[in-house]
């Protein structure tokens, strides 16, 4: 699994920055964003280096995206948002991507939200 030691999604899959963690398996971690838009604003991030969804190849890749969608409102609910929730994937710099290794945002929780 390719990882890039410069980029702070990685750090964060390997424990070397800390991060308030939500879910960790062998293929994926999600943990609390640093700076929430909502009551519940998590991130759901595979442990490879991807940098975006462009990055992503149909045939190798489709079980996992399939996982991390799969897995937003079981982990949305366990964490309160039991009144729905929004799945964000920001692609590349027209996305307004910040942090260039992928990831998928949940946000929940009551409103109103600082965005969104
Ligand atoms: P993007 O704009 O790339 O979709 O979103 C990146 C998100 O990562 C932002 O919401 C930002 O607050 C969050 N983020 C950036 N650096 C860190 C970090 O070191 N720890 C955590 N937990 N979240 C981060
Ligand atoms: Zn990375």
């Amino acid at each position: 699994m390719s990882q890039d030691p410069s980029c702070i999604f990685c750090k964060i899959a390997a424990g070397q920055i800390p991060s308030r963690k939500v879910y960790e398996d062998d293929e994926l971690i999600a943990f609390h964003d640093i700076a929430p838009w909502a009551p519940i604003h998590f991130l759901i991030v595979p442990k490879e280096h991807l940098a975006s969804l462009y990055d992503t190849v149909p045939e190798k890749h489709q079980a996992l995206l399939g996982k991390m969608l799969a897995l937003a409102p079981e982990l949305a609910r366990e964490q309160g948002a039991s009144n729905g929730f929004r799945t964000v994937v920001n692609t590349g710099a027209d996305g307004g991507q910040e942090v260039p290794h992928l990831h998928m945002h949940v946000i929940g929780g009551p409103r109103p939200w600082a965005k969104g």
